[in-house]
């Protein structure tokens, strides 16, 4: 944690601030350790007496809060959370404040302001984003904690499928199994999708019965201590028609040929074009919808982004996903995701479940 606050004091201090309340919670919880709902932080640059780092929160987390966050001074709000920020921001004589834009409502923003004055408060984007761009190697081995939660679910669940079972009788097994295997819980709303209902990439679990020679599309996460998985698998069950089969094997050849090049230095749009160039030759290309991945942490969807406009390149520590699709509306579809961590020489693949040719 402190060296992680001392890059965002850098930070801080680059962006031209005195101080800097963040009140994403996963922010607050990257920085402070504090799991809480309701809390934000204030940093100071240059701390002034006591360490100039408070976690502000209320009654209800004031046993959790300094057990899980020790280095922070605990304030515990008794009148709102500005009031409480605005003291912390004055003991400080901080005059530049920034808050992170994307996340403070326009209400608070103005409450905020005329309780910090003559202090200025200042829009900032991404300081701590940056920072929980490149994992750390206890954030590594949490990751690797969800993924292999993950694995183990899926081959469990793999071996419960059969003809009858419904979409959400299936996704809610995986969730209980989640937790039954040591995650805090699901990591995002678990995807089941049965037959035509796997041509909706984000398909939320209904009646629908599991048919003979049905694809059946499972996407599912684990969130252990803090930190998400992301997987999709895609089975028939049965026997496979040529159609299933040419579609599903595409799309498996497409990630490889995307996990193949992963290294420190490419450019992440190159992994998209890559896969998205060997649908387009299978004349599957119309069909791949989204992106071709995204990066995961404490949040399930984060940098870097994995897509045709991104501006991002590859460094040791990034955390990210590939998973091509193919929906076809009317008949179904397929997509297979994986997690890579991003080594000095190459990839590390987090996600191990089995996906064999069809
Ligand atoms: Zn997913
Ligand atoms: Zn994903």
């Amino acid at each position: 944690m402190s060296s992680r606050l001392a890059a965002l004091r850098a930070s801080i201090a680059e962006a031209n601030l005195d101080a800097l309340i963040v009140t994403d919670p996963l922010n607050v919880g990257y920085l402070s350790g504090f799991c809480g709902d309701t809390g934000l932080l204030c940093v100071a640059t240059s701390p002034g007496k006591g360490g100039g780092q408070y976690l502000i929160t209320d009654g209800r987390f004031a046993t959790q809060a300094p057990q899980e966050a020790p280095d922070f001074e605990l304030i515990v709000a008794r009148n709102t959370y500005c009031d409480a920020a605005a003291g912390a921001l004055r003991s400080q004589r901080a005059r530049r404040v920034g808050f992170e834009a994307e996340h403070v409502s326009y209400k608070s923003f103005q409450e905020l302001k005329n309780k910090i004055k003559p202090a200025r408060l200042m829009p900032t984007k991404g300081l701590v984003g940056k920072l929980r761009l490149i994992k750390d190697a206890a954030e590594v081995e949490l990751i690797k904690r969800a993924a292999r939660v993950g694995d183990r679910v899926y081959k469990a669940i793999l071996a419960r499928l059969r003809p009858g079972l419904q979409e959400r009788r299936v996704a809610a097994d995986i969730d209980r199994l989640l937790m039954l295997k040591g995650a805090q819980g699901a990591a995002f709303n678990t995807i089941v999708a049965f037959g035509p209902n796997a041509a909706m990439p984000h398909a939320v679990p209904g009646d629908r019965p599991l048919e003979e020679r049905d694809l059946v599309k499972m996407d599912l996460g684990a969130k252990c201590g803090g930190y998400c998985s992301d997987m999709t698998r895609t089975v028939c069950l049965g026997r496979p028609t040529r159609r299933q089969q040419r579609v599903y094997n595409a799309v498996r050849s497409a990630q490889m040929k995307a996990l193949e090049v992963v290294r420190p230095g490419v450019k992440a749009r190159k992994l998209d074009r890559i896969a998205r160039r060997y649908l387009e030759e299978k004349g599957l290309g119309k069909f791949f919808v989204h992106s071709l991945g995204h990066g995961v942490g404490r949040a399930v969807h984060e940098a870097p982004s994995i897509s045709r406009r991104s501006e991002d390149v590859l460094e040791p520590g990034m955390v990210f996903t590939i998973e091509p699709g193919v929906y076809i509306a009317g008949w179904g579809g397929v997509r297979l995701e994986d997690m890579v961590l991003v080594t000095e020489d190459g990839c590390e693949v987090l996600t191990r479940a089995e996906k064999p040719r069809l």
